[in-house]
């Protein structure tokens, strides 16, 4: 046990578990990035939390982690109460743990990060279940009792699963259908190994087991099962499609060969990394994008500044570039990827542009991009929504010259004609109606299906869909209730 004085945090400076070389990165690893703490580094980080009386970091967090609980549990070296803790409020703490923002999230909250360094709240969550699933730990559902009632969970992304594992603790029977052949939706196709290794996923997938959720992979739900089906055979359906309409930004040349869209150039590279599929075999909507170019020598720039466009050039630099620029329209501050990311990425010597808009893929000789025709901006005052949006300055433009461009603009969600036909309403950006006029929390207008994560929030995070996964299923657990007595036990270990 770590022995703590009240400022600890003067003596002991933030401290993060080390992280691969930079020379390994460069020379092309994947693992992720940052190592796990032992126990004392784990006990000595945590007790630099000043414990406030009313946590900020609580209250930011989006599923409002018991975050100083378990900071002194580790502490105290009692890790396996801490993992249970953890569990009350996060089905999903090793993924949050690692992908999360926490710089704008609990970190960024944290009363030390006011000039002594935030606690390393996501590190000691990833240390607290890391721990305890190798000391053997599940979740004890041994007090559970079922409830003989069946719900259909449609994708395996956090919002799905941390529904399916709310419904398993209430008793409900879930199982999850995904059109992919694993399941972790975009944290196991999309988000690199160098941020999550996807081992993690396949450890929660036995503990999901473990707590009787089933998976139903390689099913396309409105294709090779139709929902009228799962309707008659379940009593409700959680909806956790996400959000994969591609932003088109209609640039002049972005069909011109050596441009990328780059959801399918993560997801085919992903392949390659884990070994686990083939990389040819086809993406769902993006069957027409198999090939993943060899990035080696070449020169590529990267459109776009979130978290897919960090993820992008990160990628690039482990593919061997010859150099990668990434060219966002806003500047720095307003830049939506994490902090953390963006400094990962410099390490790895990625460039950046801020403020330059993209104005059209140049065509080379040999009809491939050749590069991207920018013009600077400047931020106008902030619109009603509070954001800046970027002004081009005239007569400012210039051509960043690339071999291989990049585009990462966002996703939007989309709904289904399946689910049009159901009277299911979305708003005009895609988003899923839920809620609101005497509807329970993310239920749609179809009284047994029910909504939440990207299909409903736009493409946000893994710890809001996380969120909504689990508030969703208390919905169902009480609407089922009202047709059958089943106790509320959502939380608990
Ligand atoms: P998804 O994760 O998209 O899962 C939806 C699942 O539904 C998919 O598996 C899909 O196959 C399945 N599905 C859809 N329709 C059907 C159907 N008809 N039949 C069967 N299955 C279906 N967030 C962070 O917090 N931190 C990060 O670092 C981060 N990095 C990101 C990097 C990238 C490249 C991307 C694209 C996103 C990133 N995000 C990050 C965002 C985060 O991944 C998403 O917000 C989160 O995964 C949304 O969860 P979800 O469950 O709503 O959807
Ligand atoms: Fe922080 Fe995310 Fe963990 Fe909440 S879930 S404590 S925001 S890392």
């Amino acid at each position: 046990m770590s022995k703590k004085h009240l400022f600890q945090f003067l003596d002991s400076p933030r401290g993060m578990p080390a992280k691969v070389s930079l020379a390994e990165r460069v020379a092309g690893s994947f693992d992720e990035l940052y190592g796990r703490f032992e126990q004392a580094d784990a006990a000595h980080q945590a007790g630099r939390c000043l414990d406030c009386g009313n946590p900020y970091c609580e209250s930011k967090c989006p599923v409002h982690n018991y975050i100083p609980n378990w900071l002194q549990l580790v502490q105290e070296g009692r890790i396996i109460e801490a993992a249970a803790l953890c569990h009350e409020t996060n089905p999903l703490p090793e993924m949050c743990g690692r992908v999360c923002p926490q710089d704008r999230l609990c970190e960024g909250a944290c009363t030390l990060n006011d000039g002594f360094g935030a606690v390393t709240i996501g590190a000691v969550e990833k240390y607290i279940v890391d721990a305890a699933f190798a000391q053997g730990w599940r979740p004890d559902l041994s007090k559970v009792k079922p409830t003989g009632k069946r719900v259909a969970v449609i994708g395996a992304g956090p919002a799905g699963l941390a529904c399916a594992d709310r419904l398993a603790r209430s008793g409900i029977e879930a199982t999850v259908f995904d059109r992919y052949e694993q399941i972790g939706g975009l944290l196991q196709f999309g988000i690199p190994s160098f941020k999550l290794d996807k081992a993690v996923i396949a450890t929660r997938r036995g503990v999901l087991e473990g707590m009787g959720v089933r998976f139903r992979l390689g099913v396309d739900v409105g294709r090779d099962i139709a929902i009228d089906a799962l309707l008659r055979e379940y009593d409700a359906v959680f909806l956790g499609l996400g959000a994969y309409r591609y932003t088109d930004g209609g640039l002049p040349g972005q069909d011109l060969q050596g441009v990328l869209p780059a959801l399918p150039f993560l997801v085919q590279n992903g392949r390659l990394v884990t070994g686990s599929e083939p990389a040819g075999r086809p993406i769902a909507g993006w069957e027409d994008q198999l090939v993943l170019p060899d990035l080696c020598g070449k020169r590529v720039v990267v459109l776009g500044g979130g978290d897919t466009g960090m993820d992008c050039v990160r990628s690039a630099i482990r593919l061997g570039a010859a150099s990668v620029t990434c060219a966002y329209r806003r500047d720095e501050a307003n830049m939506p990827g994490s902090a953390r990311e963006v400094a990962n990425a410099r390490e790895e010597g990625v460039r950046f542009l801020f403020n330059r808009q993209p104005l059209a893929i140049e065509r080379g000789a040999d009809g491939a991009a050749s590069g991207v025709r920018v013009v600077e901006t400047r931020l106008a005052e902030a619109d009603a929504s509070g954001r800046r949006h970027a002004v081009a300055i005239a007569g400012s433009e210039s051509v960043i010259v690339a071999d291989v461009v990049i585009i990462a603009f966002g996703f939007s969600p989309q709904v289904p004609a399946w689910l049009q036909a159901l009277g299911v309403q979305a708003q005009a950006n895609g988003r899923l109606r839920v809620g609101g006029n005497g509807r329970l929390p993310y239920q749609t207008g179809h009284d047994a299906l029910f909504a939440g994560g990207d299909c409903v929030r736009g493409a946000d995070l893994v710890v809001t869909a996380v969120q909504e996964g689990r508030d969703a299923a208390a919905s169902i657990a009480r609407m089922l209730r009202g047709k059958k007595s089943i106790p509320l036990a959502l939380s608990g270990a």
